[in-house]
């Protein structure tokens, strides 16, 4: 079992397999992109897997793949096959944009993958356009169909709030009520551009402080939208009825809806204590916390070192995470850059 300085039981592992994209959402990535990482500075599924292996030896059980777009890297269905059959690595989950789920959501089923979460951030087709860049909101929602259909569980929602954006919370509560959906509204976080946050608002890319709505925020609407469309009173579920869950999300739901909905608050409510996870940039880098540029390269490890060696690295990281986090000051790295 691994744990860290604070005693905290680390078993998570988020890995991000590519830093490319085939979208340009509004607060992760500027409107022309960011440059791709080169192709010999990117891990091989090889050297990802290697990773896996000693990291499960070590007590990590649970994976997520991540990106940029993991659905965009050509070989993911037989990677995810590879890391589901690693000695140790109890389950593995996704998080797509879902453009191209359809494509994938079976074979990807067939390899392993049950639980997914999808990110979507609006129901009105032309708002999804201009959020994404140039996305279709069809291609989603057609993803989310294949992943029912597929039988992946649980499938969750994520959508990010953004105040500037003018979100429709109640449309999205509505999709749990008659199916097992998952729904989290997560805080709006300055990652990425680090110091530019002050003067930009969201679709001018960047992150403002007036664009953040907390979660508390969140629930007050949820709670009174719902009661005045008939939905009844939002009642929090217990951690036992959660859709299983291996982050910090907190479940309510409507009387007798098949789904949840959930809050993530990095901001409004610090959970560094309950933090139990890694992240492996694309590139080849340990990150302890989402919002810490302080890294750790393991690729150079991977590349010529032996597998102690990879185990020494992963010790120094647990051994450097820190307690907890000032996130209000940005990072140098943008979310596409390191896996959310
Ligand atoms: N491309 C995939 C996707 O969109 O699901 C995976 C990578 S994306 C970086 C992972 C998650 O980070 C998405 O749910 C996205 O909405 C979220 N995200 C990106 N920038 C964010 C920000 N500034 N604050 C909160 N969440 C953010
Ligand atoms: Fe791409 Fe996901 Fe970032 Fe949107 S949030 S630009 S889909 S990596």
């Amino acid at each position: 079992m691994a744990t860290d300085a604070f005693g905290r039981r680390i078993d998570y592992l988020r890995i991000s397999v590519t830093d490319r994209c085939n979208l340009r959402c509004v607060y992760c990535m500027p409107p022309d992109g960011v440059v791709w990482k080169g192709h010999d500075e990117v891990l091989s599924f090889e050297e990802i897997e290697r990773f896996a292996r000693v990291a499960a030896n070590e007590g990590i059980s649970k994976i997520r793949l991540t990106g940029g777009e993991p659905l965009v890297r050509l070989g993911i269905v037989d990677h995810v096959r590879r890391l589901r059959e690693t000695s140790g690595i109890e389950a593995i989950a996704l998080t797509t944009n879902a453009t191209l789920l359809r494509r994938y959501a079976a074979e990807l089923s067939d390899a392993g993958l049950k639980r997914i979460n999808i990110s979507l951030d609006t129901l009105d087709p032309e708002v999804y356009t201009r959020i994404t860049r140039g996305g279709a909101l069809a291609d989603v929602l057609d993803g989310l169909e294949a992943a029912f259909e597929a039988g992946m569980d649980p499938v969750k929602l994520n959508v990010v709030v953004v105040r500037s954006l003018e979100q429709d919370l109640l449309g999205f509560a509505r999709m749990t009520v008659d199916r097992p959906l998952h729904v989290r509204f997560i805080e709006y976080m300055p990652v990425g551009d680090v110091g530019e946050h002050s003067c930009t608002s969201a679709e001018a890319d960047g992150w403002t402080e007036a664009d953040h709505v907390s979660t508390d925020e969140i629930l007050m609407r949820l709670s009174a939208e719902g009661a005045a469309a008939g939905l009844g009173e939002l009642a929090q579920v217990e951690r036992t009825e959660a859709p299983g869950g291996w982050g910090p999300a907190r479940y309510y739901r409507f009387p007798g809806a098949a789904g949840t909905l959930g809050v993530i608050s990095p901001l409004s409510h610090h959970f560094c204590g309950e933090c139990n996870r890694l992240r492996l940039t694309a590139d080849g880098r340990l990150r302890t916390c989402l919002f810490s540029d302080d890294e750790i390269d393991v690729r150079t490890v991977l590349r010529g070192g032996s597998d102690d060696d990879v185990r020494e690295v992963i010790r120094s990281a647990l051994a450097a995470k820190p307690a907890g986090h000032d996130q209000r000051h940005g990072t140098v790295r943008r979310m596409s850059q390191i896996g959310g």
